[in-house]
């Protein structure tokens, strides 16, 4: 059975919707999609929302808004509206427990809005391989209560071990548990957690191995209906038929647990790739504040999708060749999971603002538009022209689209600014004046029509010659700009127009009368 799965690359994303989509889910997201894609496999996104007091909504649409928002779509959704959870109790659940486990159904679909897989949507199935576990003995109900447990590990504690249930409850007869909760005592269902050492082979790590004496019997669900984190994961790999599990390091002591369950269960073992953390720049561990920072803070700060992939991607991997800047098309092609570094990671964000800048420029004239719409007022999407105009002059030097704004204002509106800054190193106002006049007379002879950057530096550069280059650009420019740093003259004239040109010309000089 193994060997046959091998012949599929099914990977997942599963991330539980207790927090907002941040830097850390975008990479375990991203490698696990680039993974499928290099290896024309499928990319299934799977929301762990089974402890349902932390799940929450909001978090959900987040992480679906984000992977929409990086273009990480996932192949697989749901059949039906999924197994509704009825609100029967375990002993009803006993009574009519089914004998067979039928597979739940998925398919492949196109890609499109559908999905994702929840757990919460899914609990009929991890009833059929609890009450399995339980019919053959491999868990049990325990009734110890909190009280209890809490006495038990101090006890352990004074001696010196480590603590770890008794396993008292996992003596109790089957049909005495069932009077028990049939009385209406309270119990989860614990793990028989066989005492041997598990060897796992990780992708990136190699081999691990760990000692299940120091688990004891693990709770793995509260009630049948109510499992726990790792059994939902074994049994949602398995009925999804995963063939790599990729995902945070924070995982790794889950796994051996995982690895028991799936034998238990007679199910074959995914291939595991256990991702290092990201640390800061100073190799500190991330603030609460970074981790818990949705990616949506990036994307309204004006940082390109590309560009978060591209930065992403390298956060604990590398291509073989050295290059900075590599597409989504260029990840695919040489993503490789042995690739990913054994190192943490550490994240640099003056790295992420220089690949923003980098795939700002490259922001073609047709998306200028679409790409500004939510960084600019409304009523510059209506000048296209003077937008794509204003943005190729601005995107020299802005490092997000947030910046665009302030940058390109001028263009728009002209602020309103001092007289005095018209004159360039003390210049005599009446010489300011005078040149002014002499610049609309040398622009009033250029064809409206023609208006372009050539025209407009010929028509200029050859009076800087008897007038001075300061003196003459200088108050050009600032009366074009209201703004004592801006691109140069000429760019903006050809970005206004030969019209808003001279308005602006004039108004300077009245400025000065
Ligand atoms: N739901 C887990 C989390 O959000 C991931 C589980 C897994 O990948 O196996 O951390």
């Amino acid at each position: 059975m193994a060997s046959d799965q091998k012949t599929e690359v099914r990977v997942r994303f599963a991330p539980s919707p207790t927090g907002y989509f941040h830097i850390g889910s975008a990479r375990t997201a991203l490698f696990n999609w680039l993974f499928a894609k290099n290896q024309g496999g499928k990319f299934i996104l799977r929301i762990e929302d089974t402890d349902t007091e932390r799940s929450k909504k909001e978090f959900e649409d987040d992480i679906l808004d984000n992977l929409k928002w990086l273009g990480l779509d996932w192949d697989e959704g749901p059949l039906t509206q999924a197994d509704i959870d009825s609100k029967r109790t375990n002993t009803e659940i006993l009574k009519n427990s089914p004998q067979e486990s039928t597979l739940s159904p998925y398919r492949s679909l196109y890609k499109g809005d559908f999905g994702p897989y929840r757990q919460s949507e899914r609990l009929s199935i991890y009833e059929r391989y609890l009450f399995k576990l339980l019919q053959e003995n491999r868990a049990y109900w325990c009734f110890c209560s909190k009280e209890d447990l809490e006495i038990e590990r101090q006890a352990m504690l004074a001696q010196g071990l480590p603590p770890k249930y008794s396993g008292r409850c996992s003596k109790i007869d089957p049909e005495e548990a069932e009077k028990r909760l049939k009385a209406g005592e309270k119990a989860v269902i614990r793990f028989r957690t066989p005492q041997t050492e598990i060897i796992f082979s990780d992708i990136i790590r190699g081999n691990i191995k760990f000692d299940t004496s120091l688990l004891g019997d693990i709770v793995i669900a509260k009630s049948l209906r109510e499992p726990l984190f790792n059994l939902a994961v074994v049994v949602d790999d398995y009925e999804m038929k995963i063939s790599h599990v990729i995902r945070g390091e924070d995982h790794i002591s889950n796994t051996p647990k995982q690895i028991l369950l799936q034998k238990a269960l007679g199910f074959p073992e995914p291939k595991y790739a256990h991702i290092p953390l990201t640390l800061a720049a100073d190799r500190s561990k991330l603030s609460k504040r970074f981790i818990e920072t949705s990616l949506n803070e990036y994307r309204k700060a004006g940082y390109l999708q590309e560009a978060m992939i591209n930065f992403i991607a390298y956060l604990g991997w590398h291509p073989k060749e050295e290059k900075d800047i590599m597409d989504k098309e260029e990840l695919i092609q040489e993503f490789d999971l042995k690739r990913i570094q054994k190192a943490n990671a550490i994240f640099n964000p003056a790295k992420l603002d220089w690949l923003n800048s980098q795939y700002i420029k490259k922001i073609p004239e047709s998306e200028i538009k679409e790409r500004l719409k939510n960084f600019v007022p409304k009523e510059w999407l209506k000048n296209e022209k003077l937008l794509i105009k204003a943005f190729n002059l601005a995107k020299e030097r802005i490092k997000k689209l947030d910046e665009f704004k302030e940058s390109a204002e001028f263009f728009f509106k002209l602020p309103n600014y001092k007289p005095e800054l018209l004159s360039w190193q003390g210049m005599e106002k009446e010489k300011v004046i005078s040149n002014l006049n002499i610049l609309i007379e040398a622009i009033e002879k250029i064809d409206e029509k023609n208006f372009t950057l050539e025209k407009i530096e010929n028509a200029i550069m050859p009076l800087t010659e008897a007038l001075g280059r300061g003196e003459l650009l200088w108050p050009l420019r600032v009366a074009l700009s209201g703004k004592e740093a801006s691109p140069g003259p000429f760019e903006i004239m050809d970005a206004l127009g030969k019209i808003e040109t001279l308005e602006r010309l004039r108004l300077a000089i009245k400025k000065l009368l």
